[in-house]
């Protein structure tokens, strides 16, 4: 049995893609697209040799770069049906769509610079009958049970506590006259978080394909960061400033949703106007809303005590632009959560430009903010920024909170291949940058004796 590690290899984060091949069969886990910058995003493509007579794609979760290259297969015309759990289905194809939208954007804006200065056209990556294509190919799966897939394959999805819907996939595989078990980890979450039930723990394994983005660091506790963020609210709320809240769509406007909530119902603060002021981030929380069967015991509880919308009066959804512009002229205190979360584009942008220079607003910074982003600049203190083409003076307070990741830690990374390591799994180490996946590895190798592999781009594993 042969395993090709066609994306997140090599010390890259994204691109997640495993091609696993059988004397019978070829099963593809994750199709996820390369992101941040020129040289990684030329990379998005499928050699066909690699994907031609595929039997099935297997997705973990929704995220783009598990997800972002799944149209490309409908574009090389690859007709294989795409399992993954019911929410995953949905998620990804909201998210495949906003994609293809952003792509066609994005491709339009280019190409009309590039028909000014004489060239060609260029074509997006993906079109939307791929786009619509693939959606139409998702078929769910439920979580732990164990089903073919292709011939001499089964596979089951395991609670990976990372993203509503999102799974660690056991695949059982028949080669040569015995059972292989092999086992993807997707992307972990952390223990405890709110919304989510914590990833469940895996016992029995041949091999280990195991994510490593934080392998060498833990983050903040959560309750630390709840606490920092209940205090920041509640002097922007004395203030009567505006809370500006930049938030990725799926996920953490969700988590902040949550946390909102349940300040409300203790009392942390009285209450004052929330704003959910992104199309996606509403169609994200009806799915959230939709799948309480996902829901941690915590929450259970706290809907079953009382509806969390009886916390929620002052949420108003926000879908369209007039919703939008229309809170420009609310007064603080107020709360707004829109995208995109690294304020690289989308509604934000607005909100950041009337009230950045205010010295009352407050801006919580709750994500990761990739270089050369505006959310980056503010997190670094730029007094000045450039937002539409016009000079913004910073007075706002810049608050950044790094405690509310959707990724293990190293000590919850330990912890959950502790359950592995006493059947001696081959460990192979991906997802992660060489630095984070070396320091897990060598931690590992310290803890249970595992000497880990780190391949490489496009590296054959054979089992
Ligand atoms: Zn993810």
């Amino acid at each position: 049995m042969r395993i090709k590690v066609l994306g997140a290899g090599g010390g890259e984060v994204t691109g997640s893609a495993y091609l696993v091949e059988t004397d019978h069969a070829r099963v593809l886990v994750d199709c996820g697209i390369f992101q941040g910058g020129k040289k990684v995003e030329g990379l998005n493509r499928f050699d066909l040799k690699d994907v031609s007579n595929l039997d099935a794609v297997l997705i973990t979760h929704a995220h783009l770069d598990h997800t972002g290259r799944l149209p490309l297969l409908s574009k090389m015309r690859v007709p294989a049906p795409v399992f993954c759990t019911q929410a995953t289905l949905e998620l990804t194809s909201l998210i495949l769509r906003d994609s293809a939208h952003v792509q066609e954007m994005d491709t339009n804006r280019l190409n009309r610079k590039r028909q000014r200065a004489g060239m060609k056209a260029i074509q997006p990556l993906v079109s939307h009958e791929d786009t619509e294509d693939i959606i139409g190919r998702l078929i769910a799966l439920p979580y732990d049970r164990d089903l073919p897939v292709a011939t001499g394959i089964k596979a089951s999805f395991a609670e990976a506590g990372h993203m509503l819907g999102s799974s660690c996939i056991q695949l059982s595989i028949e080669d040569k006259g015995s059972v292989k078990k092999v086992i993807f980890s997707g992307d972990l979450g952390p223990k405890g978080a709110p919304i989510l039930k914590d990833f469940e723990e895996l016992h029995t394994a041949d091999a280990v394909f195991m994510e490593t983005t934080y392998g060498d660091r833990d983050h903040k506790p959560l309750n630390e960061t709840v606490n920092e963020f209940i205090g920041i609210v509640q002097t922007a709320v004395a203030d009567k400033g505006k809370i500006l809240i930049p938030t990725f769509a799926v996920g953490r406007a969700q988590l902040m949703i949550s946390i909102l909530a349940s300040m409300f119902r203790v009392g942390h603060v009285p209450l004052f106007p929330i704003f959910l002021d992104s199309p996606m981030a509403i169609e994200a929380s009806k799915i959230y809303f939709n799948h309480k069967e996902l829901y941690d015991e915590e929450l259970l509880e706290f809907i079953r005590q009382k509806p969390m919308m009886e916390d929620l009066k002052t949420l108003k959804m926000c879908p369209t632009s007039e919703d939008s512009i229309a809170i420009n002229n609310i007064p603080g205190p107020m709360m707004v959560l829109a995208g995109a979360g690294m304020c690289n584009a989308g509604r934000i942008l607005h909100h950041l430009k009337y009230n950045l220079w205010k010295p009352e607003t407050h801006v919580i910074i709750v994500g990761y903010q990739g270089s050369g982003t505006l959310g980056r600049m503010l997190v670094e203190g730029a007094e000045k920024v450039r937002i539409f083409g016009d000079e913004i003076s910073v007075k706002a307070k810049i608050h950044t909170l790094g405690g509310f990741s959707a990724h293990a830690g190293q000590k919850d990374l330990l912890d959950w291949f502790s359950h592995l390591a006493p059947v001696r799994p081959k460990l192979v180490l991906i997802h992660g940058e060489n630095g984070p996946r070396t320091a897990l590895g060598a931690k590992i190798k310290e803890l249970y004796g595992t000497e880990a592999a780190y391949p490489a781009l496009n590296q054959d594993i054979f089992l």
